[in-house]
Formats: structure tokens, sequence, C-alpha cells
């Protein structure tokens, strides 16, 4: 498992490169969606929820309701820039990661740990219904410290 937050460093702006990325995922690089994709996808691979981003957009001075940015994440994840994890009714994580892989939910922290998806192995699946296929197979382990 590597821990992302290690590969952390500057990189230089990708502005350009998110922009073509942007209309290649056929969204129009408007401003506000470039700067949010900079945000997202500057730097390495992580979770992120949408009141996160929205703090972060803040400390940029990127200023963006927390509705729009809800809609962008929703419009990134349709447009298969963002995996989505939701690990509970109310609480969504968006993944720049979207290649196939597991997480670890650390409940005290809120915070995901990716598992790669080789570790998880499925004995059993059900048979999708009727005229449906599986698409993916989420798994969202939940952890908390262990008690002394
Ligand atoms: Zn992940």
């Amino acid at each position: 498992m590597t821990d992302r937050t290690q590969t952390a460093r500057s990189l230089p702006s990708r502005k350009p490169c998110l922009t073509a990325v942007l209309r290649m995922a056929g969204l129009r690089p408007t401003r506000q969606r470039v700067a949010l994709a900079e945000l997202l996808f500057g730097g390495p691979h992580r979770h992120v929820s949408a009141e996160q981003l929205h703090g972060e957009a803040g400390d940029a001075r990127v200023n963006v309701s927390l509705a729009t940015i809800y809609n962008t994440l929703h419009q990134f994840h349709e447009a298969g820039l963002l995996r989505e994890v939701a690990v509970d009714a109310s609480r969504s994580y968006f993944d720049t990661d979207t290649s196939d892989h597991h997480h670890f939910y650390v409940e005290d922290e809120q915070r995901m740990i990716d598992i790669p998806a080789a570790s998880v192995e499925f004995m059993k699946l059900p048979q999708a219904p009727k005229g449906m296929e599986v698409s993916h197979v989420d798994v969202v382990i939940r952890v908390r410290k262990a008690q002394a």
C-alpha cells in the first residue's frame, strides 16, 4: 500500500494540460472548473469530500459556493475523471484515482486509505440481476484505532 501523501511535491502548473483533460472529457473548461481541477489533480492521487474541497478553494482564493463544488464534483465523476466512494448515505469521497481498488475508511479520522485491487479476493459473488452486468465492486472496510 502506498501512502500517497508521502509523494506530495510541488509540481509545475498543469493548467494547459487540465484544460485539455476537461475538453477531452466533454466539459467546457470554464475558469471555475479549471481552478477546481487544479486543486484536485495538481498533486498526487487523493480522496476528497465536497466540504474539504470547498475549504481548499477558499484557501486558494477560488470563490465558489459549496453547491457549485458539489455540481462540479458530480460532473467530473460523470465524465470519468473522478470515482465516487460512498461511505454512508450522507458522506461521499471523490477519488482522483479511477482505477479499480478498494478502501479502508478510518472512522475516527474520516480518512480513506487505498487497498490495491489484488489484496481483496471474492470467493463468491451473486449473479447480476437479469439483463445486467456487474460494473465494479467497491469494498469499504471500516477501521478505527485499536483499543489498548
Ligand atoms: Zn482510492
